[in-house]
């Protein structure tokens, strides 16, 4: 058990704080009895996973508690292909440990480095048409209240608090078991194309055919990178558990990192691997600290916002911002990222019932300046994506208020209600 006042920084090390106490239990008892203690001395509490949020959701002056000591794998099941985690297991390793099972997750973000908690708590996704956010094939939970009394959810139980607990940004109390759907583990095909900006747009059905789709985009500029994936085998190949994901090294991500620096000067090529591999790249959040250092000069961060706005903006707003980069009134430096996913149910999500698009943004940050002065473009580019009914991701930069919140998460209120229900002292999870 670490204590004591040091500063805390999260993986991007844009947010800082110095909290009382930080703690790692190893076991879910010894969690449930810090809990106990909090509750009954009314300290602050805050969950943490691995820290890759940008928003505040990673700080606190009051207890820290970090899950990263939670990482064992309960129940694996072929047959029903589901799997049971403790909460505080890193995405990369559950990849692993579910591809030697023949399985697999249905979607996953751009890197694994994230714990399932904390990745399922923010509404993380991965670029899947018909797929939702991760947090869609959470099957069960069990939550441990900040009073310290544990809760079993089930989709068949109690299906309208698993969808408010599902994304609860650690303010319901901490998740300490998810149990997850999957699919076999395949073998999957990527493509990477140069293509004009209006040929994508008016093509944008034949393009979500595909199962994963993904666009990188400097909005000045008339062609972009297009990521497709699919599936090419299942898994009646026990082979393709054993694959190595690190085989290829040095070319996973790199179409990525070049993107980020080159945009549209991205050489185009195509490939084949695990599933897993392709849809994240492997520890790629370890590489990727380097590369945002080399993409800044040293100095700072890369940092990142993204928007779900409903599908069918999309070429509306890909116009606003394209004249809003031409006019420089928006950033134009990096390209943005965009991604399409399923609608769905949990009260949080950010496709909550609609059918989404989400468009990511990146700026580094200019640590010359400070306060708010210094995510200015990141301000710019929300002023304008707020025009087109946009719910911000909960662990990216934003400047949503409580009532702006309220404004585009129509299950606000409902949520505000059961997180009052849930925790008796009022500043736990904040
Ligand atoms: C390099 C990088 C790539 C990324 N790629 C994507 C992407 O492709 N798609 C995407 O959608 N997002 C992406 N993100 C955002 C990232 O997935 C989210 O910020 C995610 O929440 C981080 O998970 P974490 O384990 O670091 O959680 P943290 O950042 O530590 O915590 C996030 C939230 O989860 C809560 N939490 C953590 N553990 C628990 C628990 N046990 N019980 C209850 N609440 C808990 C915390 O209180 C906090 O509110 C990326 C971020 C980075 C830095």
């Amino acid at each position: 058990m670490l204590t004591g006042q040091r500063k805390r920084w999260n993986w991007a090390r844009n947010q800082c704080c110095r909290p009382q106490r930080f703690l790692r239990p190893r076991t879910t008892q010894e969690l449930t009895r810090i809990l106990q203690e909090c509750h009954s001395s009314g300290s602050e509490v805050k969950v943490i996973g691995s820290t890759h949020s940008m928003s505040d959701l990673v700080c606190s002056d009051g207890y820290l508690i970090s899950i990263d000591r939670l990482k064992q794998v309960i129940d694996i099941d072929r047959d029903s292909a589901s799997v049971t985690v403790q909460s505080g297991m890193k995405l990369y390793r559950l990849n692993n440990v579910l591809a030697r099972n023949g399985l697999a997750l249905k979607t996953l973000g751009s890197t694994a480095e994230q714990t399932v908690a904390g990745a399922i708590s923010t509404g993380t996704h991965g670029s899947c048409r018909n797929c939702g956010i991760l947090a869609t094939d959470v099957s069960e939970l069990e939550l441990i209240e900040f009073s310290g009394t544990s809760m079993r959810l089930t989709e068949a139980s109690d299906p309208d608090r698993l969808n408010a607990v599902r994304v609860s940004l650690g303010q319901l109390g901490i998740i300490s078991e998810i149990k997850m759907r999957c699919v076999p583990v395949s073998l999957a095909s990527e493509k990477l194309e140069k293509l004009d900006v209006d040929f994508v747009m008016d093509n944008l059905d034949t393009f979500q055919s595909n199962e994963h789709f993904r666009l990188c985009w400097k909005p000045a500029k008339s062609m972009l990178v297009v990521q497709t994936i699919n599936r090419i085998a299942d898994s009646s190949d026990r082979r393709i558990g054993t694959l190595r994901p690190y085989r290829d090294r040095a070319a996973w991500g790199q179409w990525l990192v070049r993107a980020l620096k080159k945009g549209d000067t991205l050489a185009p090529f195509e490939r084949t691997g695990r599933s897993d591999t392709l849809f994240c790249y492997p520890r790629l959040g370890v590489r990727l600290a380097g590369l945002s250092n080399r993409l800044t000069g040293g100095k700072s961060a890369l940092l990142n916002s993204e928007y779900a706005i409903p599908a069918e903006k999309w070429p509306d707003a890909c116009r606003a911002i394209q004249v809003a980069a031409r006019d420089g009134e928006i950033s134009r430096k990096y390209p943005l990222e965009i991604r399409f996913g399923a609608r769905d149910d949990i009260w949080l999500s950010p496709a909550y019932q609609q059918d989404t698009c989400y468009i990511g943004f990146y700026e580094k940050r200019d640590t010359s300046q400070n306060g708010n002065e210094e995510l200015g473009a990141f301000r710019a580019f929300e002023e304008l994506i707020r025009n087109f009914d946009a719910r911000p991701h909960w662990g990216k930069i934003h400047f949503f208020n409580p009532e702006d919140l309220r404004r585009v998460f129509p299950m606000w209120d409902s949520f505000q209600t059961l997180r009052s229900e849930f925790s008796s002292t009022p500043n736990n999870g904040k």
